[in-house]
């Protein structure tokens, strides 16, 4: 399947690392310019965009927002000045038992996996229309779709994501739009890799037990899904063949949810 997305402007929010720098690449590889994003605003957040533009011959830029700041979110779409593909993707994570769980984490949680994705849909909608196309792809998780214990805001945030992909697909219906989920089983990324040494600790575990016991446990396959599939996913979201895919989840999870 060659999908040609020369000429498309696509915006990824939270692409400075893992999933959306490798959804980023793919979409470049597919011959979108792409805009990266994250709040840090060093050189080698630019050198990645730099890269990306170098190796696919796409225009690339990087554009630092705070996607926990709804204003930060309305800019970044305005300061990119197109945005035909949206991919609503930072986010963050933080684990505790709901009685301990610090309402500063619970704030930025729902601001970051969630609420930035209402505001940069809601800059982004208007530009869509007016080019006469646009996909928005949000990546959920399958907490989106499950829970677990002493993820409180990370399940409520991504299962609030789902609904309003929902929502943005039904508002979009009958027009060349389309708006869909994308919900990931474990992905091993700078997120995922962060948990392994406590976990470790936790249950006094080596790396590879700790990967194939605990993290896997719930993913039947017992492999990770890489950042590769998920950009291939959101590729094949934006191509013709997926014109009538919208409103949906897409689990790519190794088969957690069929359990
Ligand atoms: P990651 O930590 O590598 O990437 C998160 C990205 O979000 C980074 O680029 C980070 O800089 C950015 N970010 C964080 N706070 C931000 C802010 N305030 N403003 C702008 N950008 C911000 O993690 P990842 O695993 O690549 O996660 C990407 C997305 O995929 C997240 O929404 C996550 O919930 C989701 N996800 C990940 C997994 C997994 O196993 N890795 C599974 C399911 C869903």
């Amino acid at each position: 399947m060659k999908v040609e997305l020369g000429g498309k402007t696509a915006i990824v929010t939270g692409s400075n690392s893992g999933i959306g720098l490798g959804v980023a690449e793919e979409l470049a590889k597919s011959g979108a310019d792409v805009v990266l994003n994250s709040f840090t605003d060093r050189d080698e957040d630019h050198a990645l965009a730099e890269k990306l533009a170098q190796d696919y011959g796409v225009k690339a830029r990087y554009i630092a927002a705070d996607m926990s700041k709804p204003e930060d979110c309305r800019a970044l779409i305005e300061k990119a000045g197109a945005c035909d593909i949206l991919v609503n993707n930072a986010g963050i994570q933080f684990v505790a038992p709901i009685p301990d769980f610090p309402t500063e984490k619970w704030n930025a949680i729902l601001a970051i996996n969630l609420s930035s994705a209402f505001h940069t849909t809601a800059v982004a909608l208007p530009m869509m229309r007016k080019a006469g196309w646009g996909r928005v792809v949000n990546i959920a998780s399958a907490h989106g779709l499950t829970a677990s214990p002493f993820k409180s805001a990370y399940v409520a945030a991504k299962h609030g994501l789902v609904g309003l992909t929902k929502v943005t697909a039904l508002e979009t219906a009958q027009e060349p739009i389309t708006c869909n989920a994308i919900c990931p089983g474990y992905v091993l990324t700078p997120l995922v890799e962060a948990q392994i040494p406590a976990t470790m600790k936790e249950y006094n575990m080596d790396r590879e037990t700790v990967i194939k016991k605990v993290m896997l446990e719930r993913q039947p396959s017992k492999e990770f899904a890489t950042v590769e599939q998920l950009g291939g996913t959101v590729v094949w979201l934006c191509s013709k063949y997926a014109e009538q895919v919208t409103g949906t989840t897409i689990s790519v999870d190794g088969g957690w949810t069929a359990l």
